[in-house]
Parts: C-alpha cells; structure tokens; sequence
C-alpha cells in the first residue's frame, strides 16, 4: 500500500519536502495544500518586483504542471483549518478532509500588525506574498511620501522599495540605529547613509504610536510616541512575523513562537513533522533551539524533512533501518540593495561575545560568539572571507581567543589553525 504523505504550505520549504518525497517514493502520494492562489514562486524576488525591476515571469518558480508531472496534488487557495492527529486528519475551510500517514506543517509566518489604532488602514502594507508586492508596487507607483515601521531584514527592503519607486520616506525606528540586535552604531552608519541616499530618512527612538487617516480611510501619517506627525500616504509595516500554527490549537503538538522539532525535523507527535520558517529547531551546532528566517535554511528544512517522512514510512512498512538526515546548516541573508554587499551568517543577533572592525566607509565586520565558538556575524563592503567563517562555524572550533586574527582583513586559515592548536595544549 502506497504511503500518503501530506504537506501544508507551498513555500520553498513545503515544495522542496514534496520533490524530495516524489524522488525517494515514486509510488507515494503526495497532497500540497496551500492558502495561497498561485504555486511556488521566489518570496526572494518580489522586493524586485515591487522596486519595479523585475516583471512577473521569473519570479515564479513551479507552474502547476510541474506538480502534475511528479503526480503531485497541488491544492491551491486551501486554508487550513485543523488538524486531527489521532486519526491522522486535516481539515480545510471547505469541509474537505485529507487523511495522511506523515504529515508536514510548513506553513511559515503572516506579518504581525502593530497594535496601534488604523494599523489596518487601507495604504498600510504588509509584506509576505506575490499578492502583497503586487499592491506594494501598484500604490507606491501612485505615491510620492512614505512611511516605513520596522528595523529589521524585510524593513529595508520597503526602503529599497521606497528609493526605487522615489519615494520620500521617513523610516521610524525604536532605537539609535537600523537592526540593533546585529549591528553596532558604527555598521548600521553605513546602511543609514545609503537610505539617506535613496531619499530615506531614518528617524531614531521613534516609532508608531498611532496611524492618522482621511475620510475614506486612507492612511494619511503616522504619529510617534513623542508626538511628531509624519506624513505619507503609504505605509510599509514589516516588525515580524505571527507563526501560522492557530490549526494546531487542539492537537498535543508543542508550539512556542513557531513549532518545536529535533534536528530530524520531528515534532513530539508521532507522524507530524515541520519545516522552515515555522519550526524552532534544534541547531545541532549551536547546541540549543533556533530559528532561521531564510531561504535556504527553509530549503534544507524541507528536503530533511521529506527524506525522513520517506525513512520513517519505510521503517514502518518493512522494518527497513534507513539512515536519518540531520539538519546542520549554516544560514546566510543577503542584501543586494546598495552599492556595497551585505551578508549576515550564522546566527549574528545571539552570542556572549563579539568582535568588529570598520575598513572604510563601507567596509565593516562583526563576528559574534557563543561558549568561545564563531556562531555568525554580518559582513558590509566585502564578503571574500564568508566561507572561511562559515567553515569555522560547522566546524565548531574555539576561535573567540583569535579575535585580532579573525578581524584581519584576509584570515589566514593556517595562522588560526596554529594558534588554536597551540591555545589547546
Ligand atoms: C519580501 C521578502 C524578502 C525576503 N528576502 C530574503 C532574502 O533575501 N534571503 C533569504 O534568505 N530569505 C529572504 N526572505 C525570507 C524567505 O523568503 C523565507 O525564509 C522563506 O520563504 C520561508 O519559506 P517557508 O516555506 O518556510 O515559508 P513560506 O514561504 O512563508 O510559506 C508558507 C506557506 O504556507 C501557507 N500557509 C500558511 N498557513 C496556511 C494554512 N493554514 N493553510 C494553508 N496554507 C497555509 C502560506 O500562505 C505560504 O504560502 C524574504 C522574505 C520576504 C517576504
């Protein structure tokens, strides 16, 4: 009898664990159900698309005849609504039920709102899906003044927006500078002058204390909370995301902020696994839970998660001893908005230590450490030595003592390998 797996979220994450369960299992079933109108498409690229740089057709990555060419199902439009883990059951906003025997949540997050009077006013954007960019685009082409929330990865991407479609915009900020839990003042400097450039003015201790709206509804400013009014008819909101989890409410699957898996992609629950942005994993490098937000990581997730439902099944068919993937991943975000590259690795905003160096107006670097071992860092102006940091990641070697060499502009892998050698006898 053939197995039915089952998988809800079409993302990169649910997509790359249904081409992986078709590759391993060519007599399996396979069932995609999303909520979304349209198969995957490169969440990446839509910044393109709403900057007006890129038209529709690349952005997509799988029409629905490649489902059909795998004997995939693809369910799209599809919400949802529970899940009944006794009887192996999901149950959708039409009534259907589906009946699985492994079963993949990678359902990613929805965009959070920030909990201020006209939040939701029309003009007020929230940035997740082709949809969203489609209206991003559509309004920002129409518009001259903007307001952007939010200082993280996806906020500047709506001041990249905003500089592309000249848009004047003021970006409001809670604290003294651009993604702090990453950056000190004097490497978030240099993103702030490059929005300035882009007709981006940064706003520090600042924020969102009300949206202010015309007759018809339409936002017309933001208020912060000391007060100062700042006019836009466009408003782009990105402070993070809500985990898609609410049709887990009555089942024993153990969320907090995302779904709780081992490094096997395996929840608590026999049969359930989850993928992606949506998990709270167990980072086997970093010796402790985490959470990435990043393609490739999302990627990985599905592909270890498609190859252990299939192991899974398989052990319990024919009593077949397979090996297991584990998921150990270093992740990377890049940002190619500016004349200069920006990549961050690993995992930049934890750690008990850091180390950075400015090289020029554009060039900077910070490494963060945990228990005396790399664990990431953000790079600006040059990312030659990304790899070397990466490797020293996965290889978990106690580097922290090596700051000054770790800063050297190129790092001399031999040099550090001695030093560590040497530190260890
Ligand atoms: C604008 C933007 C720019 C980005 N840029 C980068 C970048 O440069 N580099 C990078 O590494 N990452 C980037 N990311 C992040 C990256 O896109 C995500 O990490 C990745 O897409 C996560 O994939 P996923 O499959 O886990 O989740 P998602 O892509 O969020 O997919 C989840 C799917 O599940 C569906 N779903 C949710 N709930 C239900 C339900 N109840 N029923 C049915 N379907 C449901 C959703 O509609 C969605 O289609 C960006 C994200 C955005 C939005």
């Amino acid at each position: 009898m053939s197995t039915s797996h089952v998988i809800i979220g079409d993302g990169i994450a649910g997509s790359s664990a249904a081409e992986t369960i078709r590759e391993a299992d060519p007599d399996a079933d396979v069932t995609v159900i999303t909520d979304e109108g349209e198969a995957l498409y490169n969440r990446i690229l839509i910044k393109e698309f709403a900057k007006g740089k890129l038209p529709e057709a690349p952005i997509s990555i799988h029409e629905p005849e490649w489902y059909d060419e795998r004997d995939i199902d693809l369910q799209l439009n599809t919400h949802v609504t529970g899940v009944d883990t006794d009887a192996h059951e999901v149950h959708t906003h039409t009534g259907d039920v589906y009946e699985y025997d492994k079963l993949l949540v990678a359902t990613g997050g929805t965009p959070a709102q920030l909990p201020v009077d006209n939040a939701d006013a029309d003009g007020v954007h929230h940035f997740w899906t082709f949809q969203d960019a489609r209206n991003i685009k559509e309004h920002a082409e129409q518009t001259d003044q903007g307001i952007i929330v939010g200082a993280g990865l996806l906020g500047l991407d709506l001041a990249a927006i905003c500089g592309a479609q000249e848009i004047d915009a003021h970006y409001l900020m809670r604290g003294n500078r651009w993604w702090r839990y990453a950056l000190s003042l004097d490497g978030a400097e240099i993103l702030h002058d490059a929005m300035r450039e882009k007709g981006v003015e940064p706003v520090f201790e600042s924020g969102v204390d009300r949206f202010e709206v015309d007759d018809e509804g339409h936002v017309e400013a933001a208020v912060d909370p000391d007060g100062n009014r700042y006019e836009g008819d466009w408003a782009g909101v990105a402070i993070g995301l809500d985990f898609n989890t609410e049709f887990l409410e009555d089942t024993p699957v153990e969320t907090d902020d995302g779904i709780v898996v081992d490094e096997y992609m395996r929840t608590g629950v026999e049969d359930v696994y989850a993928a992606g942005d949506i998990t709270q994993f167990y980072d086997v490098i970093l010796g402790e839970r985490a959470q990435n937000g990043a393609w490739g990581s999302a990627k990985e997730q599905g592909s270890v998660a498609g190859t252990n439902m299939v192991a899974d099944s398989d052990a319990e068919v024919d009593g077949s001893v397979e090996e297991e993937e584990e998921f150990r991943w270093v992740s990377t975000y890049s940002v190619t908005h500016f004349d200069f590259p920006f990549l961050s690795f690993g995992h930049p905003t934890l750690g008990d230590e850091d180390a950075e160096r400015k090289y020029g107006e554009r060039e900077w670097r910070r490494l963060a450490f945990k228990d005396g071992k790399l664990i990431g860092g953000v790079l600006i102006g040059d990312l030659s030595q990304q790899s070397k940091f990466k490797k020293l990641i996965r290889e978990e070697r106690p580097v922290a003592d090596q700051k000054e060499m770790l800063l050297e502009q190129d790092v001399d892998m031999d040099e550090l390998t001695e030093a560590t050698a040497a530190q260890a006898e």
